[in-house]
This record gives structure tokens, C-alpha cells and sequence, in this order.
């Protein structure tokens, strides 16, 4: 797919988003899963694969229930540098609305390639949050564009029918903080960047 519909759908002279340059990690494939509260709250699944983060939003997030299917819908691939990306995305761009790194880590696939092409990613994952087997299925039937997908936990001992992961555990990994936090700081780290925002001595607002 490439990175030329990420680089379309935004203005970088805008959003603090990292621009669209593919860049190489030695050794292990990187995972990231962002939360999102864009229009709608979601969590955003990629993986890294040909140096890219292969992407998915989830609406309802990842369970660790082997029984609880959560839609995938894949969308463009995104930047490596993505994975880092916490902060705010401005309000009138695409996906407007605050972001944090709530799990990253690597994953392993035996056929990325083939599991890909024919929809049917069988995968481990090595996070804080989010360990152990997991699938990803295209969904039959799914004849409009084959971009809905359903992740599902495999059952293993990181499985569990009880533990709601997204409530337990909401904050960002990188930094401890949750999605108010991440605007808030980041509203006021951006006034502080606009000195004609900030008050300067001897004059008053006009
Ligand atoms: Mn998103």
C-alpha cells in the first residue's frame, strides 16, 4: 500500500503527526496499539511489517477473551515513527483528537506475507499489556472492500473470559498518563510555544 495515502489524508504543516518517511528497525518487528479519542474512541492496532506499520482501528479495543471477536477495520499503512507518536492531533484534521501508546512492544508471525494476502494472521505478542497468541481474520463475506477484519485472542495462559483489559488498565505506557492528561499537557505545552498567546510586560490584551 505504501505511505502515499497517509501523506494525503494530512496537512504536516499542521499536525505534530510524523511525516511520512519509512525508516528501517533492525532485528524484531515493532507492535504498537494507540488509543484514540478521535470522533469516536478506538484503539489503533499496527504492526510493523516492510517497514511500515501495517494498520488496524478497533472500535471496541482488544479482549482477552478467546470468545469476544472485535471488528478491525484496516486502514492506510502508517509510518514507523507513528509507533512514538503521542500527543494531539488537531481538531479539523483527519482523526482530530488526542492519542496514546497504551501498549507497544514486538510480535512474531511464522508467514506475515501469506498471512496478509489470504486474511488469516496467526501471531505472538510481546507487550506490557497484550501478550501470547492472537489471530487476526478477514472477514468472509466481506465483499465491499475486504478491509473488515476480526482480532481475537487465542486461548493460552494469557487468555482470560473475565479480565476487561481496557478498564484495567487505561494509561499510556510511555508516559503513565490517560487521555485527558494527554491534552491537557499538551494544550498547555502548545501555548507555551505561541509566545503571542502569552501575556508580555507592560501590555495588556487589547
Ligand atoms: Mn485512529
Amino acid at each position: 500500500m505504501g505511505l502515499t495515502r497517509y501523506r494525503k489524508k494530512r496537512d504536516f504543516s499542521t499536525t505534530s503527526e510524523p511525516r511520512a518517511i519509512p525508516a528501517r528497525s533492525g532485528g524484531k518487528l515493532r507492535f504498537v496499539v494507540q488509543k484514540h479519542a478521535a470522533s469516536r474512541l478506538h484503539y489503533d492496532f499496527r504492526l510493523e511489517y516492510a517497514g511500515v506499520l501495517k494498520s488496524w482501528a478497533i472500535p471496541k479495543g482488544p479482549s482477552l477473551n478467546p470468545q469476544e471477536k472485535r471488528l478491525a477495520i484496516q486502514v492506510e499503512d502508517h509510518p514507523l515513527a507513528y509507533a512514538d507518536f503521542e500527543g494531539i492531533i488537531p481538531q479539523g484534521q483527519y482523526g482530530g483528537g488526542s492519542v496514546l501508546v497504551w501498549d507497544q512492544g514486538t510480535w512474531e508471525c511464522s508467514n506475515i506475507q501469506k498471512g496478509l494476502s489470504e486474511g488469516k494472521l496467526e501471531f505472538a505478542l510481546h507487550g506490557e499489556k497484550l501478550k501470547g497468541r492472537w489471530s487476526l481474520v478477514r472477514m468472509r463475506g466481506d465483499r465491499r472492500d475486504g478491509k473488515n477484519w476480526l482480532l481475537m485472542k487465542v486461548r493460552d495462559r494469557y487468555a482470560s473470559a473475565t479480565a476487561n483489559i481496557l478498564s484495567s488498565s487505561p494509561l499510556s505506557v510511555l508516559s503513565g498518563r490517560g487521555l485527558d492528561e494527554v491534552s491537557a499537557e499538551e494544550i498547555s505545552k502548545a501555548e507555551l510555544r505561541q509566545p503571542n498567546t502569552t501575556k508580555r510586560s507592560g501590555k495588556q490584551g487589547t
